[in-house]
């Protein structure tokens, strides 16, 4: 079982939320972009299993904002990491009950060992603090995203996305690809065809559209 904290961004209900994620500080140990394609790989799971938009901005902060940051010790909240091991990070819930705008907001400590597919592995960590940025609490289910001992995880478990599925929508089923309707005309002799079904025959030279 995964504990719920709130509602959620959507509120009541199982509905969709659209929140911004900024980068605020990056950890030094890792090449920039690569900290953070990891972060953005981990919001993309979360995505592909919940109804949940994540638009990137370029401001830190503001509201229905996830900001991230890694910070060593004191680093502008109340709650100082404690340097190596231990606390690897932490995470605000959703508002309510976290009050904006640090809710949803994630803080890596930097002085871990930071890294891209060893430990401390990025996308692992910011893939359990997301759960809880959504409103997921932990889960007593060892191997879960959401339990809340570290290791490295390469995706979400059927326990964590039964969990998100309490708080929000399943995601938006992939709009098929609209049919196109084909024009053409005949010039002579001058004609109008128009049918509904899949084929039509028609005689003439004709200009505009070649479809299948
Ligand atoms: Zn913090
Ligand atoms: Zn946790």
């Amino acid at each position: 079982l995964t504990r719920l904290v709130g509602e959620g961004w959507d509120g009541p209900g199982r509905n969709g939320a659209e929140l911004t994620y900024s980068f605020q500080a990056i950890t030094r140990k890792v090449a920039t972009e690569n900290a953070k394609s990891e972060i953005v790989r981990a919001l993309d799971a979360w995505s592909r299993v919940a109804r949940l938009r994540f638009v990137r901005k370029d401001e830190a902060g503001g509201s229905r904002n996830i900001n991230i940051l890694f910070g060593a010790g004191a680093h502008g909240d109340s709650y100082p990491f404690d340097g190596p091991g231990r606390v690897l990070a932490h995470t605000f819930y959703p508002a309510p009950p976290n009050p904006e705008p640090i809710a949803g907001d994630l803080h890596f400590d930097e002085d871990e060992t930071w890294s891209v597919g060893t430990d401390v592995d990025i996308f692992s960590v910011a893939l359990h603090e997301l759960g809880h940025a959504l409103g997921l609490g932990h889960s007593d289910v060892p191997g879960a995203v959401m339990y809340p001992y570290y290791r490295r995880v390469t995706a979400l478990t059927d326990e964590d996305i039964g969990a998100i599925r309490m708080l929000y929508a399943e995601p938006e089923a992939a709009p098929s690809a609209p049919a196109t309707p084909l024009h053409f005309t005949v010039e002579t002799p001058a004609a109008t065809f128009t049918t509904s079904g899949s084929s039509i025959n028609a005689e003439g030279a004709a200009t505009g559209a070649v479809a299948p």
